[in-house]
């Protein structure tokens, strides 16, 4: 009820959610609260969690926020949520998100923008600012969200929580609305790493219905959370200055790094030569993986479906109006660069940059046990200040597109303040290290 309440106060103002279902939140509840008294409680049974409306559920909408999912009612839960129902948490709602996770400021969403907790003319990153943004003001306790460039990282950075992606594989993308599948992960959101950890022991772990979900066990999360990083080695990677970096920002990441010494770490210099190309490379390799996804939205299948005299205009009718500018953008460049005869110059060479990406860091987490950055170059920007101009936008997720590039999990923690609003720090970890990256946001939070 406390955060239902939130959800009203705050709402008109934020934006946070595109579907709210107190009566179902209600019920789900008073479900919890049954199985509380039976003493028969799970980690997370009724705990108000917010789902990224990019998961679907069989009891709300799923729109991804787009249009051409309009009316679209899921036959199925994605494993996640599954994992969650399963305990009796509560989900509040279904959160706002750029369309198809397509973008850094949930401003691309066909519903409208969310606005960030801490400054309404801000944006809450994105694309789950959304969630970023409901977790921060309290309107859920924890949120999930999707990350394949930054997408949980980023806005959880500009709204001052933690966020969490795991390594691709360590949680099922199944009724996860496919961006780029070699990218994606599902991960979560909360206002402390305990929080993170629970919520990741829920959904973490092996799913038959996704093939590139892993056979591995899943590590006691909580137990991760000692306190102790003596004697930790952590990367400082030279090629994370770049240019545009605001000097506030820098200056607070510095002063984070000093904290990580004083508790016993040692800082050690590595180089990750490759970080330069990972954004030209994500944009080829994400646009493609996306207009072969986004190929299935034909206005038959799914949701929107605008009548024509033939298919071929149906087709046209339905992704012409049901597609936003920013999808329309990934479609194009991503079908040019898997057409034949760019091919092997554009998607062949992105794949070779991207081994080259991840040999880097398997060269560092040789010397280094987890590496640390920024969360991004910035503090959360002004609403439309980077709409206009894509490059600028695509620019926010520098720091965290090379994680997704090489399927290391990462987390993103608060770290201080630049101009009035939150900085974050990014810890990148070895594959399936999650532990280790929990224990050293633990430590320093
Ligand atoms: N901002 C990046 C993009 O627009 C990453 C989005 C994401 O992680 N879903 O593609």
């Amino acid at each position: 009820e406390a955060h239902l309440a939130q959800i009203e106060r705050l709402e008109p103002t934020l934006h946070a959610f595109i579907t709210v279902a107190p009566e179902l939140a209600r019920r789900q509840a008073r479900a919890a609260d049954d199985r509380l008294a039976r003493g028969e409680g799970d980690l997370l049974t009724g705990i108000p969690v917010a789902l990224k409306d990019v998961l679907c559920t069989v009891d709300a909408p799923t729109t991804a926020g787009s249009r051409i999912l309009q009316g679209f009612r899921s036959p199925y839960d994605a494993t996640v949520v599954a994992r969650l129902r399963a305990q009796d948490a509560v989900f509040v709602g279904k959160t706002n998100t750029d369309e198809f996770a397509m973008g850094s400021s949930t401003e691309n969403s066909a519903y409208g923008p969310t606005r960030n907790p801490w400054d309404p003319d801000r944006v809450p990153g994105g694309s789950s600012g959304g969630s970023a943004a409901a977790v921060a003001a309290g309107e859920a306790m924890v949120a999930l969200g999707s990350d394949t460039g930054g997408s949980i990282r980023q806005p959880a950075g500009f709204c001052g929580i933690v966020g969490l992606k795991p390594t691709y594989g360590r949680v099922s993308r199944y009724g996860l609305v496919a961006f780029a599948s070699s990218l994606d992960q599902i991960g979560p959101f909360g206002r402390t790493v305990a929080d993170v950890a629970m919520l990741l022991q829920v959904i973490a772990g092996h799913d038959p219905a996704d093939s590139t979900s892993v056979p591995l066990p899943v590590p006691d999360y909580r137990a991760a959370l000692t306190g102790d990083i003596r004697g930790l080695r952590i990367g400082i990677p030279a090629e994370y200055r770049v240019p545009g970096m605001d000097q506030a920002v820098e200056r607070v990441i510095e002063d984070a790094l000093a904290l990580l010494q004083e508790l016993g770490a040692e800082l050690v210099p590595v180089s990750l030569p490759h970080t330069e190309y990972a954004l030209a490379t994500y944009y080829i390799i994400a646009p493609s993986e996306a207009s072969a996804n986004l190929a299935r939205y034909d206005g038959v299948k799914y949701g929107l479906s605008l009548p024509g005299e033939t298919l071929l205009e149906r087709y046209l009718r339905t992704r012409g109006e049901g597609f936003g500018p920013e999808v329309k953008r990934r479609i194009m460049l991503g079908t040019y660069a898997l057409s034949a005869g760019y091919y092997d110059a554009y998607y062949v060479k992105a794949q070779k940059v991207r081994t080259l990406i991840k040999r880097d860091f398997d060269e560092a987490f040789a010397r280094v046990d987890v590496i640390a950055a920024p969360t991004s170059p910035t503090v959360a920007f002004h609403l439309g200040e980077r709409t206009a101009d894509p490059l600028q936008m695509y620019l926010s997720d520098v720091f965290t597109i090379p994680a997704n590039m090489a399927g290391l999990p990462a987390i993103a923690v608060p770290c201080g303040f630049a101009h009035a609003l939150p900085v974050s720090l990014q810890f990148m970890g070895r594959p399936f290290d999650e532990p280790t990256l929990l224990r050293v946001a633990h430590a320093y939070e």
